[in-house]
């Protein structure tokens, strides 16, 4: 499943939803310096400025206090030039991802994190959801996978990618089962899945011999490895597969891409053009 072509189609279309709505705002939070986060917003950055949306790039020291942080997120909630945010995670550890993910205005949050996103979401009403589920979804779509009905498994509960997949494959209709690493004996779930997300984090953590014959495997891992970026599927298992997303190419694209989507959502929030349900 080649997400970088979809991903380039979105962008497009993106590109071309900017210029109708006259010009649109981005700003991404990063405190601290980690290298990972780094690149991302780095990716993020660049994507959205090829898009045409104005991009501001804010940076804090690491010993940024809580009270400074929030300050700044009030600044951009009330800041008409940005359409929506983000906070990069992880936050260094002084400092409450909660209370500073509560503290973004519900319509602005482009990584729809906040308790009102993620309760819409639960209650079947998805407003703003994470890019990374989002872009799964739109995968499975582009190839037409059938959703009706299959089994779906996902491994991992994070609050950015394996709740959030969950509830939005549970919401097209698929059985779906969230494991995590308390589940016990991982391979007989995976092997009922039609289609498995695996958002884990391991390298390799799914071998060939877990993978249903002729089902779809989405991989979101991405592991730093000695022999670089790795996901959390052995490749190996795109000869069980009957479609498979490759890592680096499938999901981390996608996700990019529809960071953008969802700021152009945001712009349509802040215009009236679509109803945010608690205004
Ligand atoms: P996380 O560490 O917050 O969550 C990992 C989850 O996997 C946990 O719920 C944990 O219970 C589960 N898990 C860990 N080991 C397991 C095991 N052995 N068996 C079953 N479950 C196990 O991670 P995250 O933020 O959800 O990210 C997961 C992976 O996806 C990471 O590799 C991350 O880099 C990647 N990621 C990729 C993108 C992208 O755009 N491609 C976006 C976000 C995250």
């Amino acid at each position: 499943m080649d997400g970088r072509a979809l991903a380039q189609r979105i962008r497009a279309t993106v590109a071309e939803e900017v210029r109708t709505l006259g010009g649109i705002g981005l700003a991404t939070v990063l405190v601290g310096d980690d290298p990972a986060s780094d690149i991302y917003i780095r990716l993020k950055q660049k994507a959205a400025s090829e898009a045409g949306i104005r991009a501001e790039d804010v940076r804090l020291a690491r010993d940024t206090s809580e009270e400074d942080l929030l300050a700044k997120v009030e600044e951009l909630n009330a800041d008409d030039a940005y359409d929506g945010f983000l906070v990069q995670l992880p936050l260094p550890d002084h400092l409450d991802e909660e209370r500073v993910v509560r503290a973004i205005e519900p319509a602005k949050d482009v990584d729809g994190l906040h308790p009102l996103n993620t309760g819409e979401l639960f209650l079947g009403r998805p407003r703003l959801v994470g890019a990374t589920p989002i872009g799964i979804i739109a995968l499975l779509h582009e190839y037409r996978i059938e959703l009706d009905g299959a089994n779906a498994v996902v491994i991992g509960r994070s609050d950015i990618v394996g709740k959030p997949v969950s509830h939005l494959l549970l919401q097209a209709n698929c059985t779906v089962t969230t494991c995590h690493s308390h589940t016990r004996d991982l391979a007989s779930h995976t092997l009922e899945a039609d289609i498995l997300v695996a958002a884990a984090g391991r390298a390799a953590l799914v071998t060939p011999d877990m993978v249903k014959a002729r089902s779809v495997v989405i991989d979101v891992g991405m592991n730093r490895t000695d022999a670089g970026v790795v996901g959390d599927v052995d490749p190996g298992a795109v000869e069980v597969a009957a479609y498979m997303t490759p890592v680096p190419g499938g999901v981390g694209p996608m996700t990019i891409a529809c960071l953008l989507q969802n700021t152009v959502r945001c712009a349509r929030y802040r215009r009236g053009e679509l109803a945010y349900p608690h205004a």
